[in-house]
């Protein structure tokens, strides 16, 4: 029959969308499928788009994300802010600013419950001031200082115990063009409490009364020039780095000091400062010096972890830049302590919630094609997606006994992948392997020709696939039917547009937003 011929309905180029399937262009001219727009609100709140991807500016990615959001917003707002509220409360996201972003059009564009929904949740998305600067500014240029925003951002300041809330003033004092003193006069909070009033007091007109032991401790800071006593005055009184006159941040003292009540966001940030100024140190007699000594401890508390809300691409961009031996705005360089990329590669597995092994045959798809390295995750300095995939694979041969590891560009390159190696090294390995274009069909293809069993297939990709004359959803059904097992299609987006390669109509398909704690467990339940 000629018409097998001129209509074959098992191999398409992927040049050319499937026949009658829904497909729609991609960014990289070949076809795929969209993802609904709550899956879309999800890679925005969890991936960001302040960075853009390879193919696809930051404003204009931004932009689409934030039709997006409104649109959600006008179908089910309340739904939105529980989503958002979730994203930001249990860490799924390694930045919290789409969150942010996302609550303030909320407050702003949605209906009367939607906005009174949000506004209730500022507290809850909103934990710093930084936060509550940049809710305020999206905010300002959306609906202004009506009544419910000045009583939400009054209560913001009451709510909290008066101790947090003298370091939050104290660290967090003017970003974004917005300071406490902009938000306190717009809100002005009332209370009976003196305590309170005297902190509000101070950051109005700067005068000091009461006791506010942490601001005069700041204010006396700046009057001292002996190193040790400025130490001590730092211990005390608990003080921030935000709160150290700029010349004694050269001082190991000061920072031992400092390190003494870091919050433990702010010690992953700080390791390569701390090493460059000679506090963390490993001598060859002496050993790891004191200071090193307390990170491991720190590093090593998961608990601590979870609650401090370290997501797992946190530390491993902490451990990409601090093994790097420089900061990323290439501020002065240093010398890694081993000890430190070791509790550091420990603290990444760490960070995904103990996952039960799945007992499956998987095969994992790294894209490494070049819009991977061109396209950052979720906006992290210095740390592409090709880099987090690898990453990602060496969760799996973490959790799983039979993993086949297979890198891709429009080629595959079999890996072999240790647990036993550092994280680093096998990042680093899977970044010089290669850049080219993208078919996102390869992998499947070869576990057919290699007949490699494989109950599920998981491809770390952003979709945007355009070479081969195979889609990856006809190499799936392929492969289902010349290997007898009903192999599964687990599809991870790395970059936050709105493109899978995951058919819709395919029962044996799994979407999955970027790369958290959970997503193990997910799998999990999803294979099982
Ligand atoms: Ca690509």
């Amino acid at each position: 029959m000629k018409y097998s011929k001129l209509m074959n309905t098992t191999k398409t180029s992927q040049r050319k969308p499937l026949p009658y399937a829904g497909q729609r262009r991609n960014h990289a001219g070949g076809f795929g499928w969209s993802v609904d727009r709550w899956n879309l609100l999800d890679r925005f709140l969890i991936l960001g788009s302040e960075n853009g991807t390879f193919y696809v500016g930051a404003q204009e990615l931004t932009a689409d994300h934030a039709k997006n959001v409104i649109e959600v917003i006008k179908e089910d707002g309340e739904r939105v802010v529980e989503r958002i509220v979730d994203a930001s409360q249990s860490g799924l996201a390694p930045k919290n600013d789409p969150a942010i972003f996302a609550l303030a059009l909320a407050a702003s564009l949605g209906d009367d419950k939607t906005r009174s929904a949000a506004l209730k949740a500022l507290p809850l998305v909103c934990r710093t001031g930084t936060h509550l600067f940049a809710f305020a500014k999206v905010c300002n240029g959306l609906r202004g200082w009506g009544r419910g925003m000045r009583k939400a951002v009054a209560n913001w300041y009451l709510a909290q115990p008066t101790d947090r809330l003298e370091y939050g003033l104290v660290k967090y004092q003017a970003r974004e063009g917005w300071s406490h003193r902009d938000l306190l006069r717009l809100s002005h909070p009332q209370t009976n409490d003196a305590e309170q009033n005297a902190l509000f007091k101070w950051v109005v007109d700067g005068e000091v009364t009461g006791d506010l032991q942490m601001i005069r401790a700041m204010l006396a800071l700046r009057e001292i020039k002996d190193v040790s006593q400025a130490a001590d005055l730092i211990k005390k009184n608990r003080l921030p780095r935000e709160a150290i006159p700029t010349e004694m941040l050269t001082e190991s003292a000061i920072w031992e000091a400092l390190l003494a009540d870091m919050p433990l966001t702010a010690v992953i940030r700080n390791l390569g400062n701390m090493t460059k100024i000679g506090l963390l140190k490993h001598g060859w007699l002496s050993g790891n010096s004191d200071s090193v000594q307390k990170i491991i401890e720190l590093l090593r508390d998961s608990g601590r972890l979870e609650r401090a809300r370290i997501h797992p691409i946190g530390v491993l961009a902490a451990l990409n830049t601090y093994a790097l031996g420089h900061g990323v705005r290439g501020n002065g360089s240093w010398k890694p302590v081993q000890a430190i990329l070791d509790v550091l590669d420990e603290a990444f597995y760490a960070s995904f919630k103990n996952a039960p092994a799945i007992g499956k045959r998987l095969v994992l798809g790294l894209d490494v094609s070049g819009s991977m390295v061109g396209t950052q995750v979720a906006g992290v300095a210095g740390l592409d997606c090709r880099k987090a995939a690898g990453a990602m694979a060496l969760i799996h041969e973490a959790t799983e006994g039979e993993v086949t590891h297979l890198a891709f560009d429009t080629s595959v390159y079999p890996l072999k992948i240790s647990r036993k190696e550092r994280l680093d090294k096998v990042v680093n390995l899977l970044a010089r392997t290669g850049g080219g274009g993208t078919d996102c069909a390869a992998p499947i293809r070869y576990a057919i020709d290699k007949k490699i069993r494989a109950d599920a297939f998981i491809l770390y990709t952003d979709s945007e696939t355009w070479y081969g004359s195979q889609h990856p959803t006809e190499a799936i059904t392929e492969y289902r039917s010349k290997m007898g097992i009903d192999a599964k299609l687990i599809v991870v987006a790395m970059a936050s547009t709105r493109n899978t390669i995951a058919d819709p109509r395919d029962a044996g398909t799994l979407n999955i937003v970027g790369f958290d704690s959970s997503v193990p467990q997910v799998i999990a339940d999803f294979l099982s």
